[in-house]
């Protein structure tokens, strides 16, 4: 790869706003050497997100599923500049984005702007709370590396801390009360690991906690996973049940304080009653909200106005009511499920679209110039020669300029239940398959095996497995 210091004032410069699934495709497939790329982002790596609910309890490591983004740059033909920082706003008249070093060291400067050309915005979501009390204070988000750290730490605290000696009989039921707050598939993938891990591991560690641990899955809608086939949906019910896992089905958490959540539902009577659930460890998985920076960007155009969920996009991506801005994955809203599947089709459809942009410019250039040289030919001859020359140049520009919109193509849902069991909703040549079990969990296995990355993330997940289906997970509280 070049290692050219500077950027080339003869290129545009095209600056990418965060390292998840969406600019991470795009950056991929990007030829760098079209444009002086910069890319921004407060995590200096990929982290693969379908196998972060395994790392909350240790059957992966975290570090097995993240990837250096300096080792998808230094494969890039052209430099690409990276820093290490969060976007705070994108001023869109300006074509500037202001960037802050949040990490622990902070040099001189560290906080400054990034002038742009073209812009793209990738940097996901935040968790939602709905602005429900509490949460913030109390409750675990499972979104990123730090998140599963702290959700692992804090099974094992409850767990010790339970089995202090002289603990009241409801402390120590309150203590191994795992309470999930969300049925999408953060929270009942997060729930199935969970069981796991006490089934597997914990209650043979410390047997004393054997009668007392308990799952609850809490989800406001009158279904867990309402995005799968009906059958499906049954399925996992029916192994929750199996697996001993609550599932509160209808109840709408509304508060939640640091020993309790509050909940309603309607009571057999038909009427609303509001109960307070004791927890020790509580999940909260209830969906994505959007990042301030992107709240700040569409309050600056007005055809986002109506825009609630993220930015609006046109069919190539394009930022409604904004020249020269893209917005990929969970921070644009284009009509399809925030997933990391549509995030990453976003991304590599918009390297093409970036490559023929270049293309093209480059080839108008040369048709440019030998128009010129046609006007300035000295004979018949060669004046045919570069009229053949140019016609041949259109028939390609034609060709290029030929890109159609973003189509997204869903290869199907997949999700971990527990108990070496797997939901999917797989779209095939003749239509949908809905299958569910242990054979579904081997396809699942062998589905994310096959999306990590990068040979060293495969190996690292494998001998995770393994060690884990060995020696037992680790249960130690770091
Ligand atoms: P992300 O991957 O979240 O990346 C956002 C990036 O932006 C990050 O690098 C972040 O550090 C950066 N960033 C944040 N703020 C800023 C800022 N101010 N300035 C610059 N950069 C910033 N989807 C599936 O399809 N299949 C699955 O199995 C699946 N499993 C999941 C499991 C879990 C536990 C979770 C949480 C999600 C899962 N998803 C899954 C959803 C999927 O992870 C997301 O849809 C996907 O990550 C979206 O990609 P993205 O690029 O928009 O955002
Ligand atoms: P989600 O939005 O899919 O589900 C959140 C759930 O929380 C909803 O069912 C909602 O009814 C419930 N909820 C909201 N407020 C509540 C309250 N106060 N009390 C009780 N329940 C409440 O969120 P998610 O599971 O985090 O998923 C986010 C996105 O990531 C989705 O698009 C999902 O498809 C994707 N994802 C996919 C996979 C996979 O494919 N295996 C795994 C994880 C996430």
């Amino acid at each position: 790869p070049a290692d050219q210091p500077e950027p080339d004032p003869k290129k545009k410069t095209l600056v990418i706003l965060g390292t998840g699934w969406g600019s991470v495709s795009l950056l991929k497939k990007l030829d760098t050497e079209n444009y002086n790329v910069v890319v921004i982002s407060p995590r200096n790596y990929f982290l693969f997100t379908p196998l972060l609910p395994s790392c909350t309890t240790g059957t992966i490591e975290h570090r097995s599923i993240m990837e250096p983004i300096r080792n998808f740059l230094r494969h890039k033909k052209a430099a690409v500049k990276y820093y290490e920082a969060e976007a705070t706003k994108v001023d869109y008249e300006k074509k500037v984005v202001y960037i802050k070093d949040e990490s622990e060291i902070k040099g001189d400067v560290s906080a400054t702007e990034v002038p742009f050309d073209m812009l793209v915005v990738g940097v996901g979501a935040e968790n939602a709370t709905f602005g429900i009390p509490g949460v913030r204070e109390n409750g675990l988000f499972l979104k990123e590396v730090e998140d599963a750290q702290r959700i692992r730490k804090r099974i094992m605290d409850c767990c010790e801390t339970a089995i202090f000696k002289d603990q009241s009989p409801e402390e120590v039921k309150r203590l191994l009360h795992m309470v999930v707050v969300g049925g999408g598939p953060t929270g009942v993938e997060f729930a199935g690991e969970l069981q796991d891990f006490f089934n597997d591991d914990l209650k043979k560690w410390i047997p004393e906690i054997k009668d007392n641990f308990h799952v609850t899955l809490v989800e406001a809608l009158p279904n867990v996973l309402p995005m799968f086939s009906k059958q499906l949906i049954e399925y996992t019910e029916k192994t929750f049940k199996e697996e001993t896992i609550t599932i509160r089905n209808k109840t709408m958490v509304k508060k939640v304080t640091e020993k309790y959540i509050e909940a309603e539902s309607t009571g057999p009577d038909g009427q609303k009653q509001i109960e307070r659930i004791p927890y020790g460890l509580l999940v909260w998985a209830t969906g994505n909200a959007l990042r301030p920076v992107v709240r700040d960007l569409m309050s600056q155009i007005p055809e986002q106005a109506n825009s609630r969920r993220g930015l609006a996009v046109n069919e190539y991506l394009v930022v409604k009511g904004a020249e020269n801005i893209w917005a990929v994955g969970d921070c644009a809203v284009a009509n399809y499920a925030p997933t990391a599947q549509v995030a990453a089709q976003e991304g590599a459809f918009l390297a093409r679209l970036f490559n023929n942009m270049a293309k093209t410019e480059q080839i108008e250039d040369e048709l440019k110039a030998l128009s010129l040289a046609q006007e300035k030919a000295p004979n018949k001859d060669t004046r045919d020669q570069v009229f053949a020359e140019i016609k041949e140049l259109q028939k390609r520009l034609r060709r290029v300029k030929q890109m159609g919109p973003f189509e997204y193509s869903h290869q199907g849902s997949l999700a971990y239940i527990g108990s070496e069991k797997a939901v999917a909703d797989i779209s095939w040549l003749t239509g949908n398959i809905a299958t569910g079990g242990t054979l579904t969990y081997f396809f699942w296995r062998s589905a994310y095996l096959s999306m990590c990355f990068s040979t060293r993330n495969r190996i690292l997940v494998i001998v995770d497995w393994i060690k884990a289906k060995v020696f037992g997970r680790d249960v130690s509280r770091e």
